[in-house]
């Protein structure tokens, strides 16, 4: 499955998709309300089977096919199921239609799309997209989106599968540890500094959120404050994927092996604060997973647990009083002088290779078994 992004032109016409989206937040609170009122009269829940049925029976809208309010029937229900399950905290909410984001097709019915033309049956209506590139495969899932900013995207999924360019690499392998003060650090001395993209447009975001305080809600200037505000944070999302991307393509061209730590985000988070956030390390990992798959590069995790920057990389020795604000330390064993992140790569890299190791070890004796 591969997902393709394209941008709709901006058109008067994108207020039919405003007032689709206005229906699908109906679709949501309305059920909303129905499970509440169910629970409070008979404490239980209504399976989203009976739900649908109820919602194709009596609850017809204008503007969306019936596939369309099933879609928002089941994220409903999803979000339920976190709750039930505990995954999250609270039950879902009502929705303002300003914030409901997205529709979606998951059936083939409804929508055509024709070179760079995404016409709608239902309002008759035709979108022009900006077609960055062609997708491959065939369609299984459209859906339209629109951003903070207005704006609407149109989210393509296919069938198609990544497919492999040939390697480039030549057996190398490699350690990387996540930091703070440099972005990443690689076990054979290479070393990228941290992008701080909010930090240089941090000045900015303040600026833009002192402006819109000082307007009145719900004002037309408070409107035009906020959308620059929405703009700006875009700006910074967009020059960090970017980075991200152009990193995982180059490391993923250069090394066969990269093993990596399995990060715990919410610890960190808890640790360090907003930087975290702006370094996203986690979605650069998801990034690097997708791009080894083009490179035939070996991603391998190490548990977060092993104590990677305490652990000398020479003689294996722990120095349990390494604290976080110390960035280099001389190891009492072997006499050792670590650069903190270094030792970490270095450590990442070795219990990567016994994993894999043994990994394959217990993958032949499983054959022989
Ligand atoms: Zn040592």
């Amino acid at each position: 499955m591969l997902t393709y992004k394209y941008k709709l032109y901006r058109t008067h016409r994108t207020i039919w998709l405003d007032r689709m989206l206005r229906e699908c937040a109906f679709v949501w609170n309305h059920a909303l309300s129905l499970q509440r009122r169910y629970y409070r009269m008979y404490g239980k829940y209504i399976s989203t089977v009976d739900m649908q049925k109820h919602f194709a029976k009596r609850i017809k809208r204008n503007l969306l096919y019936s596939h369309n309010s099933v879609e928002v029937l089941q994220r409903l229900d999803a979000a339920y199921q976190r709750f039930f399950r505990k995954l999250a905290k609270r039950p879902p909410k009502f929705r303002r239609a300003a914030d409901f984001q997205s529709f979606v097709y998951k059936l083939s019915g409804g929508y055509k799309i024709d070179g760079n033309c995404f016409s709608i049956n239902r309002i008759k209506k035709i979108y022009k997209f900006h077609k960055s590139r062609d997708f491959s495969g065939n369609i299984k899932t459209v859906r339209v989106k629109r951003d903070p900013c207005g704006d609407f995207w149109l989210y393509v999924t296919t069938d198609a599968k990544v497919e492999s360019s040939n390697t480039t690499h030549d057996g190398a392998v490699v350690g990387i540890d996540f930091g703070l003060k440099t972005y990443l650090t690689l076990s054979d001395g290479r070393v990228y500094e941290n992008p701080q993209f909010f930090k240089q447009t941090l000045r900015d975001i303040r600026k833009a959120h002192r402006r819109l305080s000082r307007t009145i809600k719900d004002s037309s200037n408070h409107r035009r404050r906020r959308l620059e505000l929405d703009r700006l944070y875009r700006k910074i999302s967009n020059r960090r994927d970017a980075y991200q991307w152009r990193l995982a393509h180059e490391l993923c061209r250069h090394y066969s092996t990269i093993c990596l730590e399995t990060l715990s985000l919410d610890g960190m988070r808890r640790l360090w604060g907003r930087k975290v956030t702006d370094l996203s390390h986690a979605s650069f990992v998801s990034r690097l997973e997708f791009v080894a798959t083009k490179y035939n590069t070996h991603i391998v995790h190490v548990d977060k647990w092993f104590a990677s920057s305490k652990t000398c990389s020479c003689c294996g020795y722990v120095n349990k009083e390494l604290r976080l604000v110390d960035r280099s330390w001389t190891c009492p064993q072997c006499g050792a002088h670590h650069d903190r992140d270094l030792n970490a790569a270095l450590n990442i890299k070795r219990s990567g290779m016994d994993a894999l190791i043994s990994g394959s070890k217990s993958a032949f004796s499983g054959r022989h078994a």
